[in-house]
């Protein structure tokens, strides 16, 4: 196989393919703290893209309630002891190495699931990852075990032991919104026989091309996410497209510049926990230095939010602030090493931080560059740290404004929330 770079698990490693890099890349950071499990994204997604015939079943956003949902149920626990049974013990991350740009998180010197197919070679020659396909029933139940908590005795017998006191919660749960990563090394693509997986050189949407797909389902059970679906009525494979028209900027009525849009699921949401961009990669792939893009700032700059399992080794360009008051071994098994550091930030946020924070679902357009403007100190609050120490936040009455593609003011947020109140006398149903 030839070597790529991978800089979420800051090394080199297989993958079918030779390295090669989109211009762009669709990104996105999901705020865990704030899902309320609505499922208002799910809805908007399902409602413009699945609707029809043969996608039922087929979600290609899903939010469970984590640690026991699971949309195919199980996914994650299935794949994950797959990999531990592949390279036992040794599935793990030296933090210790980390450096900014190349390797963030430290290295991870356990198997992905390229390196766990290229090991063990299937009989049948077929497996460029290492998955499996989930059943029927598996895929039925898109919401299973919503809102069902684990308890500490549960963590303290079990493999995520260790303090679940505060600020840590002694019961926990936490929704996972989930869409296709549209990841740097997509495994679909990887193990599609027929070459009709490809992502775009524009944007790295990765797309299934419906009239080269013969729905032999490799994708289905090579994507470690399971984010590829089979639909039975065209016996071909589907997937989240990224609502590209809208990053095209084709929707006048959102974008009349023609500058680009977020997806739907994103515009959607309720909880406002979404906040969608496009990133620039450099040729040799690393991240175009760019701070005041915010996705780039979270994620890059600030590494509050993490990759979803990026010991895959896909490269997922989904990214998640871990909830707070989970165990840390949980989250460090789903997000990485990053995750102390991440909470930290996400505790006790300064001005800036604060200010970037507000830009989530506060317009329809991408923000490709934010600008700050300071304003007056309006309070301080007293925080409790992750190692229970509290600390002061100073709050400033910022504001952020962002800009689209085009470079036109798109929307400007203050941090402190403007109220108004109605005169009462002119409205009749003002009490
Ligand atoms: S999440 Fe799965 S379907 Fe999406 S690009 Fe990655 S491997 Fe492919
Ligand atoms: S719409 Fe937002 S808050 Fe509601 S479930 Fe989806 S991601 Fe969570």
């Amino acid at each position: 196989m030839p070597a790529v770079y991978n800089w979420q698990i800051g090394r080199s490693m297989g993958y079918p393919h030779e390295e090669r890099h989109p211009r762009w890349q669709f990104a996105f950071v999901f705020n865990t703290n704030r899902c309320i499990g609505c499922q208002t994204c799910t809805m908007a997604c399902k409602s413009t893209w699945t609707f029809s015939k043969g996608q039922e079943l087929m979600w290609w956003n899903n939010v469970e309630s984590k640690p026991y949902g699971g949309y195919p149920q199980h996914w994650d626990a299935k794949l994950l002891a797959m990999l531990d049974e592949a390279n036992p013990g040794k599935q793990a991350w030296d933090a210790s190495q980390n450096e900014p740009e190349q390797r963030p998180y430290g290295v991870f010197e356990g198997m992905t699931i390229f390196d766990a197919a290229e090991q063990k070679p299937r009989p049948d020659g077929m497996q460029q990852a290492l998955g499996y396909l989930p059943t029927d029933d598996e895929w039925r139940s898109p919401n299973i075990h919503e809102d069902t908590p684990t308890s500490d005795r549960v963590a303290q017998e079990g493999q995520f032991g260790g303090s679940t006191e505060l600020p840590e919660h002694k019961v926990w749960c936490f929704y996972l919104a989930r869409i296709c990563n549209h990841c740097t090394y997509p495994a679909c693509l990887a193990c599609c026989p027929r070459n009709a997986i490809y992502k775009r050189p524009e944007d790295g949407v990765v797309l299934i091309d419906q009239s080269r797909c013969r729905g032999y389902r490799k994708c289905v059970e090579g994507c470690p996410y399971k984010k590829a679906m089979y639909r039975p009525t065209t016996r071909t494979s589907e997937k989240c497209v990224a609502c590209f028209p809208r990053l095209e900027g084709k929707d006048p009525s959102i974008s009349p510049t023609g500058a680009p849009a977020e997806t739907r699921c994103m515009s959607a949401c309720v909880g406002k926990i979404r906040l969608q961009g496009l990133v620039e990669i450099d040729e040799d792939g690393t991240w175009a230095k760019d701070p005041k893009n915010p996705l780039y700032y979270l994620i890059r700059e600030r590494k509050i939010a993490l990759p979803l399992y990026p010991q895959f080794g896909t490269e997922p360009n989904g990214f998640y602030i871990p909830p707070r008051w989970v165990p840390r071994g949980y989250l460090t098994q789903m997000f990485g090493p990053g995750v102390e550091h991440a909470i930290e930030q996400y505790s006790c946020p300064d001005r800036e931080l604060l200010a970037v924070l507000q830009l989530f679902r506060a317009n329809r357009q991408i923000v490709f560059r934010f600008e700050i403007e300071r304003g007056p100190k309006i309070g301080e609050i007293e925080v409790t740290m992750p190692d229970e120490t509290t600390r002061t936040q100073e709050l400033f009455n910022d504001t952020v404004i962002g800009f689209n593609k085009l470079g036109e003011e798109v929307v400007r947020v203050t941090v402190e929330e403007p109220t108004f109140e109605r005169p009462a006398e002119s409205h009749v149903n003002s009490i």
